[in-house]
């Protein structure tokens, strides 16, 4: 079979396949690393009450793990976290994680811009935390596929993932859709 009819054929049972409701989401993001987090922030900073969820291949939140050397430092200001330039007063800033977690005077006096990537993976972890019911962990995404692929624009999406310890595959149905996969 060719790749377009197999394509076809898949599209065809996923639109025959009944679709829990549980499973129409305004927003679906593939992929929860710092941009998708980003807008889960803005989406709460903002109050939007949007159905979104956020589809992550890791068993849980962690920033470019392999890479956390001791003593490696951010390349940038701490002042572009997930919000300060947005919103200074947000409670997702990385001075309000400091503060949070009684560091604030001791990172004060370290007298840098650039906090360590330990500590700053620490911080986007924080933030990850508070979306726990927003994220479905250990499932990769393996398509997108429009959804009456013959009406224009596109008003809906199939997003496919697979459970990467079972590789027991799943879907959801998403009208917007952000590929935010690094
Ligand atoms: C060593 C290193 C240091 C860096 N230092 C800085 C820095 O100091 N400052 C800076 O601004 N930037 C830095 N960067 C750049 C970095 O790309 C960004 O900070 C940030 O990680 C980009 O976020 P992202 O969400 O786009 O991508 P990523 O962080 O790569 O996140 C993508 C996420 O998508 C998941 N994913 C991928 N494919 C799938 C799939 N099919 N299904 C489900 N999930 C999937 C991944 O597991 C991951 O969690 C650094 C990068 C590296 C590697």
């Amino acid at each position: 079979m060719s790749k377009n009819a197999m394509t076809s054929k898949l599209t065809l049972q996923l639109q025959q396949a009944a679709t829990d409701p549980e499973d129409i989401f305004d927003l679906v993001c593939v992929g929860f690393g710092p941009a998708s987090l980003a807008i889960a922030v803005a989406l709460h900073d903002r109050g939007v009450r949007a159905k979104v969820l956020f589809i992550e291949r890791q068993r849980s939140f962690s920033w470019h793990a392999g890479m956390l050397l001791p003593n490696a430092r951010m390349q940038i200001s701490f002042m572009k976290d997930l919000a300060t330039l947005r919103d200074p007063r947000s409670k997702f800033t990385f001075v309000n994680y400091l503060k949070t977690k009684d560091r604030l005077v001791a990172f004060t006096n370290l007298s840098t811009f650039l906090p360590l990537r330990d500590e700053f993976n620490d911080y986007l972890t924080w933030c990850a935390s508070q979306f726990e019911q927003d994220v479905r962990y250990c499932q990769e995404t393996i398509s997108i596929l429009p959804i009456n692929s013959c009406q224009e624009p596109v008003k809906s999406w199939q997003v496919v993932s697979k459970d990467v310890n079972t590789n027991r595959q799943g879907f959801v149905t998403a009208r917007h859709v952000v590929v935010a996969i690094g």
